[in-house]
């Protein structure tokens, strides 16, 4: 990866609100001299992530993921420093040379495979578009379906045309390595040891993240024998769990409704979008993950299911329901009773038919209500606790309570007796969520001596303040190796003549998540701190006591293990002497 000149770097951190930035992801609202939201990186329902404009950081206090505003790129969007800073140039109108990326060191994965994949998507389109092998797809989209031209736009749509190397061969010819198309999932190896594509007549769907880069494909036969629809399989910028078919195009909508209508497949997406709903999202394969429901908080309050009238869509909805509810979701579920799926009836109705449709939408309650199984006591005892089971994952009790007060007369059983069995419930499905939490989260860092945290957070504040510390202590008075990584790597990279203490190069050249996010929850802990002078002596002099009873430990120790008289008579002098010292100490503190 070519090397960008640290000035750039500077200028272009310089030019990146790191409030604005991170706010095209996350809804940020103002507390105090920082922002706050919900993290994008757990699960929360109340926000810990923390931004601070001044600081130019970020922390999480939930999931301690912290850094400045090429770390939130490069963490959110899975890339490396480089294309973190691409990025951010772009959007601040800065040119970067063109040699800084002509470069002939190899370019790193993550971005290749991402130039693999436009490079796929383009020619998939124009295949689709302007050849005379795509005339059998331009009359399966447009008469077939039903997409028009600008749809094929919006939505990049393509043709992998009948053939076995056509997009390899090209590709080649365009500079992309075998090992890199491979690794996109765009070819594949036969037995015999050659190379092949790996969509071939297929109607193409490109996969885009969230800011519009495709990251994989799916591609459904257009005639003939084989699997229905095939996809990208997971790479290194391409997760299934994690990605949301539509939302590069509908992200603005949602966001700007508060509200997503979750559909199942492809086509629903595309024909009610061109229908004129555009607030409309897939997840991609056949479940709905947690991953997909914090996507789709970050943007929407409310979330409305329009899954197929089948079995597998009752199956897919009442799974959808206890994802979205634990996510903080309001849910609604919307029902087909003419049609099969939303792509037909769109087709039928049109956007008038959707939005009767919309308006129509059921709670979750009702909706399950109407569903349960009341033919035998059994049955509706069963019904019962699944009703309550997803009720459970609302974070909100006043809707909690008034669900129940409609369950309750709807089944005449006491609200008490409902409640109780909830709050049960609600327990043990915190425990679990904090469980799964604790299992994901990093292990925890080896504890760091308060006085350290706060001595180190303070001299962060300014170059001159750091330095003048070790007036008063060594490198070796500190016992948590972290406090002195932080201190060696200031020494390294801080530039002596500036009056701050430069965190950001030491943040973009180490890229160490870990330590970002030390770094970042230690800067944000130094805005709390409240006498900062009192605290800095206070601090100095405590680490200089606890430095000492160390040393005094290990005098003991060599004391209880000496044997030679003479030695020990100078061990017990040396051990009177640091005492005396240690009150020395403790009496400046005093007055
Ligand atoms: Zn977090």
């Amino acid at each position: 990866m070519a090397k960008i000149p640290s000035t750039l770097i500077d200028q272009i951190r310089a030019q990146s609100d790191i409030v604005e930035v991170i706010g095209q992801y996350v809804t940020l609202k103002k507390a105090g001299r920082n922002y706050k939201g919900l993290c994008p990186f757990h699960t929360e329902k109340t926000p810990s992530f923390t931004v601070s404009p001044d600081k130019e950081m970020f922390y999480c206090f939930g999931c301690n993921t912290g850094g400045n505003v090429f770390s939130f790129l490069m963490q959110h969007e899975k890339i490396g420093f480089t294309d973190a800073a691409k990025i951010l140039a772009e959007r601040a109108g800065i040119t970067i040379p063109s040699e800084v990326w002509q470069d002939k060191r190899p370019r790193d994965d993550m971005e290749a495979l991402h130039e693999a994949n436009a490079f796929a998507a383009r020619f998939y389109h124009h295949q689709l578009v302007e050849t005379a092998t795509g005339l059998k797809a331009r009359e399966y989209l447009g008469k077939t379906r039903g997409f028009n031209e600008h749809t094929w736009e919006i939505f990049q749509l393509g043709y992998a045309p009948e053939s076995w190397d056509i997009l390899l061969k090209n590709a080649q010819k365009a500079g992309f390595s075998i090992p890199i198309l491979e690794k996109a999932g765009l070819i594949k190896k036969s037995e015999k040891g050659t190379y092949y594509d790996a969509f071939r007549g297929r109607i193409m769907f490109p996969i885009m993240h969230s800011n519009g880069r495709v990251i994989g494909f799916g591609g459904r036969i257009l005639t003939g024998e084989g699997p229905k629809y095939i996809n990208t399989p997971e790479t290194p910028v391409y997760s299934k769990r994690q990605s949301l078919y539509g939302l590069a195009q509908s992200k603005s909508a949602i966001a700007g409704s508060k509200q997503v209508i979750l559909v199942e497949g492809y086509a629903d997406v595309i024909s009610l979008y061109q229908a004129g709903v555009t607030n409309v999202a897939a997840p991609l394969g056949t479940a709905f993950t947690a991953e997909q429901a914090r996507i789709l908080r970050r943007l929407a309050d409310q979330c409305v299911l329009l899954f197929d009238s089948d079995v597998a869509g009752e199956n897919a909805t009442q799974r959808g329901i206890d994802i979205l509810l634990a996510a903080g979701l309001e849910v609604r579920v919307a029902r087909i009773l003419d049609g099969k799926d939303p792509d037909e009836f769109v087709r039928k109705y049109h956007k008038k038919g959707i939005d009767t449709l919309l308006t129509n939408a059921k709670n979750v309650l009702d909706y399950m209500v109407e569903h349960a199984d009341t033919r035998s006591a059994e049955a509706k005892a069963r019904s019962i606790e699944q009703i309550l089971h997803t009720l459970a994952q609302i974070p909100d009790e006043i809707r909690i309570s008034l669900y129940l007060s409609q369950l309750s007369s709807h089944f005449d059983i006491a609200k008490e007796k409902l409640m109780s069995a909830i709050r049960a419930k609600d327990k043990t499905i915190r425990r679990q969520l904090l469980a799964s939490h604790r299992r994901t989260s990093q292990p925890r860092a080896a504890s760091i001596p308060p006085a350290e945290l706060k001595l180190l957070a303070l001299m962060l504040t300014n170059a001159e303040l750091f330095d003048q510390t070790f007036e008063h202590l060594y490198l070796d008075d500190f016992s948590s190796p972290q406090v002195k990584r932080v201190i060696e790597l200031v020494y390294k990279y801080q530039d002596w003549s500036a009056p701050e203490i430069d965190l950001h190069t030491i943040l973009n050249e180490e890229a160490n998540p870990h330590l970002n996010s030390f770094l970042s929850k230690l800067i944000l802990q130094q805005q709390q701190i409240v006498d900062p002078e009192k605290t800095y002596i206070d601090c100095i002099q405590q680490i200089k006591i606890r430095r000492i009873n160390r040393d005094l430990a290990e005098l003991r120790q060599q004391m209880s293990h000496c044997t030679d008289e003479h030695q020990l008579a100078q061990l017990n002098a040396d051990y009177k002497a640091l005492n005396l010292k240690k009150q020395e100490i403790r009496q400046t503190i005093i007055s």
